[in-house]
């Protein structure tokens, strides 16, 4: 029998925090967050909860001020609502917000699947049929510096280097946001030659190269070096199907596209159209845990694997139950830096840092119900710089 519950109150609290030697790029304004020695840029982080008729409440750790800006444009229509009409509520929601980005519906959703996964006692993998109990993960790096971090390819190898000794069975380079061109084939060269065959190595400029010639370069030295994807490399934003599927046509590493293609229907497109050989989705961008599985099932049916961004506990439950996915973003990572999360989880989650592998270089899979974690209210609270309740 259908559960009676509504959503009686949503909460979103903010608070800050100072990550010891991680800076904003000052250098080249790329806004890229880089090693910095100092005391650390700080960031404003949220909390959202959803209350319910059950006494039950769901909570999610993330999103951003535009995020929840956003979502109080459809909050009323969530207050009364049944939470467990995931379907119902990303339909509706994803046409009120035609005109957006839509961004703000992934923290509202993942926070849906918590509520449901402690009605049902489970954890959310095991809502969608999952059945890996942790994933491989690679190493994700912070971007390029000029700061005496991660400054030259000789320091991007020594850290590949130390994540393939540590276990690490992938390293994924982010470079610097400007050039020389060479210093980013360089370095592509050199990380490979350090750590042998054996590790797969991936590349992401994020959008940095100026121009389709720049990436072209590079991806020869990605094909030259044997990666294993090279990730929305030039200025067109990652969104250039024609562009993607040109560069497909060019070299023969292969290209992994979506990050900035919001929801299901595009990225399906990116495929179809050729632009792309790994799909790309992340549950608090794309329309949360519900469109994130959309994109998974969509790229299987299309015999497509589809790679999740970023890290967290709704990343490491999809991941769990999908088939069709090779590697967990852990990151970003520096040899000399942590985190710029705050260390918000009590139980449950062995957080983002370079140290939370294990031997087989894999991270766990939250297992209590929900999305398995609770969260250190006193440090929150401690760092608290905003709360806004509906209604
Ligand atoms: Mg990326």
């Amino acid at each position: 029998m259908a559960h009676p519950i509504k959503i009686t109150r949503i909460d979103v609290h903010e608070f800050q925090w100072q990550s010891p030697n991680i800076g904003v790029d000052d250098y080249y304004n790329s806004f890229n967050a880089v090693y910095q020695p100092g005391p650390g840029a700080r960031h404003t982080s949220y909390i959202l909860q959803i209350h319910t008729s059950a006494g039950i409440t769901g909570e999610f750790a993330g999103g951003s001020s535009t995020d929840y800006a956003q979502m109080a444009m459809f909050v009323d229509y969530l207050i009364g609502r049944n939470p467990l009409e995931r379907e119902l509520i990303y339909n509706d929601v994803k046409r009120a917000l035609r005109k957006l980005d839509r961004m703000s519906m992934g923290p509202v959703d993942i926070a849906l699947w918590d509520i449901a996964g402690k009605l049902y006692d489970a954890p959310v993998y095991e809502l969608l049929g999952g059945y890996k109990r942790s994933v491989p993960a690679y190493a994700s790096t912070y971007h390029g510096d000029e700061n005496g971090g991660l400054n030259t390819p000789e320091a991007f190898a020594d850290f590949a280097e130390q994540c393939k000794d540590m276990g690490y069975r992938a390293f994924k380079i982010h470079g610097w946001s400007h050039g020389p061109i060479q210093r980013e084939v360089a370095n592509v060269l050199a990380v490979r030659q350090r750590v042998g065959s054996q590790m797969d190595l991936m590349l992401d400029p994020a959008c940095e190269y100026e121009t389709f010639g720049d990436a072209l370069k590079v991806g020869r030295a990605c094909d030259e070096a044997d990666f294993f994807w090279y990730e929305d490399p030039f200025k067109d934003g990652g969104i250039s199907m024609v562009a993607h599927r040109k560069l497909r046509q060019l070299i023969k590493t292969p290209i992994l596209m979506g990050e900035h293609l919001r929801t299901l229907e595009p990225k399906v497109d990116a495929a179809v159209l050729d632009a792309c050989d790994f799909l790309r989705v992340n549950p608090t961008y794309d329309l949360g845990i519900t469109g994130a599985m959309k994109v998974a099932h969509a790229a299987e049916g299309l015999g497509l694997d589809v790679e999740i961004h970023a890290p967290g506990p709704a990343q490491r439950h999809c991941m769990a139950a999908i088939r069709n996915t090779n590697y967990y973003e852990l990151g970003l990572l520096h040899p000399l830096a942590g985190s710029t999360s705050a260390p918000i989880y009590a139980e449950g989650y062995n957080g983002d840092n370079l140290d939370s592998i294990d031997a087989n270089g894999h991270v766990p899979v939250p297992d209590g119900p929900g999305l398995g974690v609770t969260y250190n209210w006193d440090l929150i609270e401690a760092n608290r710089t905003g709360r806004k309740s509906y209604p």
